[in-house]
């Protein structure tokens, strides 16, 4: 737990390392819960001058493989800045920054594993998968072109009826 607004002015650091099967949200998404996450967590200000928190997470994550179901490691790197806002209706006050930094409401007991989790869960890709998988689902793969052929029909009728 951290004081948000003066962490961010006293340029406070945190910096530890945390179990990664500590992390009850990632869990779902894991092949294994081997291993620990470095993390950093330092008080800052944008490049407006705005408090805000810098949240780094690195190690690795056993994650499974969506097309062989296997463990594949993925090399975390979680590198965000939240701005600290006192509360909502200072956040709806501004104008959305589409590639600015998110905003959060900062308080008096801000819980560093949530935010640091939520990050590392933007971080994870939605479907991850081996750069040259050599699962064996070549059989599975066969299976599953009849039902792609059978929508392709589909489509294809879809659209004649259309025209
Ligand atoms: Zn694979």
């Amino acid at each position: 737990m951290i004081d948000g607004f003066p962490f961010a002015a006293a340029r406070g650091e945190l910096h530890g390392t945390s179990a990664v099967a500590g992390f009850g949200r990632l869990q779902d998404l894991l092949n294994s819960p081997e291993g620990e996450l470095e993390y950093w967590v330092q008080g800052t200000t944008d490049d407006q001058g705005r408090p805000a928190l810098r949240l780094k997470a690195k190690g690795s994550l056993q994650l499974t493989c969506q097309r062989c179901l296997g463990a594949l490691e993925f090399p975390l790197e979680v590198d965000s800045t939240l701005v600290l806002a006192r509360n909502e209706a200072e956040i709806e006050a501004q104008p959305v920054e589409p590639d600015g930094p998110d905003r959060i409401v900062g308080g008096k007991e801000m819980a560093v594993g949530a935010l640091l989790e939520d990050e590392i869960l933007l971080a994870i890709p939605f479907a991850p998968r081996h750069g040259h998988c050599s699962g064996t689902d070549g059989r599975k793969g066969e299976d599953k072109a009849s039902p792609f052929a059978d929508l392709r029909g589909l489509l294809k009728r879809g659209g004649r009826a259309g025209n």
